[in-house]
């Protein structure tokens, strides 16, 4: 029998990794844990791979900024791009997906399109005032009516 799960899209996630002997969570993940030095091998054939954990839900917004200037593939004036904290500590940038953005204030983060590249979508965190009702592979565009709004 054919297996057509490999047709379904695969679920945007993104992902901290937890160091296996210390419990020391990274995003991104180094090649060696900065508390314990145990070593992390992405191919798992050296030593084991890290456990991991979806990066998502509540965080505050450390700092943003406005981008103008912006690479191939973005098709907006311009992108908010912020820094947030999750309540674990670690830190990530993503796309911000909020009208007026404050220091300080509570976002949600989930994983979704940021952009697409020569056809193939790429997923990044993107930061929200609320929880999104869309997620998973359900066919979100990645494209917030907010902030389309803006642009046309
Ligand atoms: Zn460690």
């Amino acid at each position: 029998m054919v297996d057509f799960t490999q047709y379904v899209p695969k679920k945007k996630a993104i992902f901290a990794h937890i160091c296996p002997n210390c419990g020391e969570k990274y995003y991104p993940a180094p090649m060696v844990c900065h508390t314990c030095g145990t070593r992390r091998d992405p191919t798992g054939s050296k030593f084991a791979e890290w456990p991991v954990e979806e990066l998502k839900g509540p965080c505050t917004l450390l700092t943003w900024t406005r981008l103008t200037a912006l690479p191939v593939g973005f098709n907006d004036r311009y992108l908010l791009f912020g820094i947030v904290e999750f309540p674990s500590g670690i830190r990530a940038s993503g796309l911000l997906r909020v009208e007026s953005p404050e220091t300080g204030m509570k976002l949600f983060a989930r994983a979704d399109v940021v952009r697409t590249n020569r056809g193939t979508p790429e997923v990044g965190l993107v930061f929200e005032k609320s929880k999104s009702r869309v997620s998973g592979a359900t066919g979100a565009t990645g494209r917030n009516p907010e902030v389309a709004a803006q642009h046309s």
